[in-house]
């Protein structure tokens, strides 16, 4: 099968001829239909120092698919072949009290497919039938290859209540972009998006009712002002992983305000956490999604009127992924969503 192959130990991807995954009786192997680009795909083909120590070479990369079911394990029940899916990209132990309890996403033992283990950037991908995830008839193969970073945005935005909350969003990427989608779908106030990439901001308006901000030039004080928020933001999504989003969120936020963290920092950085304290702000980090329950809202969302396709800016076949990886690393696109049938 082809497969887009983190192969040496240097920056870039390689597609070429990889054997199909045989599966395990509780393991189900999927042809790929589509794929989408994430972020953590881009720091695996730059090569950076978080890639380097956590990729294992070779491997097939890649963990945002949707395709159907091929064939199913010997153990396998209640999935057929020919279904259509997509699938938790969390790969978990079942022997940890949080994964007992029921909360899969807390399990220590995680592993994720195409970081630790053999990904979804190939024809055909295996995964344990406990992680997949049936589509309806109305969620096609391009939204079934985004939902692995909607469920982070859903996961993120569904943290704390936003009901009539006025919420600031810090970072336009495909995942913010999409939070304030799913805040504005569940009756968020006002969602304010800010960012410093003009094309990304663009963008956050062309998907959603969101005020977009670019924080290098405005100052969002003023845009508090005419917005009539005296006292703050309710809550804020930081999904940038900039130091100075996390400050500037700090300070915009009302007392009492509630923070959901997705944005990964690339290297430790200072906080003033004295007005933390003193604002009695309550932070959440999140990872991944809450697994099923996160699946569930969010199919039942794309069901009852959310809408993020024009989050995907650029469909190519396989063989452009340098393109698509090109224009990500640029950050001048949304989601790329790649096809395998091509
Ligand atoms: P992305 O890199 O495409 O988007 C981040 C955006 O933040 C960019 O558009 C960038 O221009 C913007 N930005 C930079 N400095 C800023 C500033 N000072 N203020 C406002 N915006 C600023 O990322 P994405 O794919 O949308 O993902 C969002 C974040 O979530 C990333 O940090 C990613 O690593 C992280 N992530 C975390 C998890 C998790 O499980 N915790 C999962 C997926 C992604
Ligand atoms: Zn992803």
């Amino acid at each position: 099968m082809k497969a887009l192959v983190k192969a040496k130990d240097e920056a870039g991807l390689w597609l070429q001829d990889e054997p199909v995954p045989s599966i395990g009786p509780d393991e189900v192997l999927i042809r790929v239909g589509k794929t989408g680009i994430c972020g953590t795909d881009v720091h695996i083909y730059g090569w950076d120092d978080w890639a380097r120590k956590t990729i294992p070479v070779p491997m097939v990369v890649g963990h945002e698919y949707a395709g159907e079911i091929v064939e199913v394990g010997a153990a396998v029940r209640g999935l057929a072949i020919g279904t259509r899916v997509s699938g938790e990209g969390h790969v978990i132990g079942m022997q940890s009290r949080a994964a007992r309890g029921g909360r899969f996403h807390l399990d220590p033992k995680t592993r994720g497919i195409g970081v630790n283990i053999p990904g979804a950037f190939a024809e055909f991908v295996k995964i344990p039938a406990f992680n997949v995830v049936p589509l309806p008839d109305d969620v096609d193969d391009e939204m079934g290859a985004i939902l692995d970073p909607l469920g982070n945005a859903v996961h993120t935005a569904l943290s704390f209540d936003l009901v009539g909350e006025d919420v600031l969003i810090t970072g336009a990427g495909p995942i913010g972009i999409m939070s304030a989608a799913v805040a504005r779908h569940v009756g968020a106030r006002h969602v304010v998006i800010t960012d410093v990439n003009p094309t990304r901001l663009a963008l956050a308006a062309q998907v959603t009712d969101v005020v977009p901000v670019d924080i290098s030039k405005e100052d969002l004080v003023a845009v508090m002002d005419r917005l009539g928020l005296k006292e703050g933001f309710d809550v804020g999504l930081e999904m940038s992983g900039a130091p100075a989003a996390f400050e500037e969120m700090v300070d915009r936020l009302v007392m009492g305000g509630k923070i959901a963290m997705l944005g990964i920092p690339t290297k430790p950085y200072a906080v003033d956490w004295t007005k933390v304290v003193f604002k009695m702000l309550t932070i959440k980090g999140i990872y991944g999604r809450e697994m099923f329950e996160t699946w569930h809202k969010m199919l039942a969302m794309l069901q009852s009127g959310l809408d993020v396709r024009k989050v995907i800016t650029h469909r190519l076949p396989v063989q452009d992924f340098a393109r698509g990886f090109d224009l990500m690393t640029k950050g001048e696109c949304g989601k790329i969503v790649l096809d395998w049938t091509a």
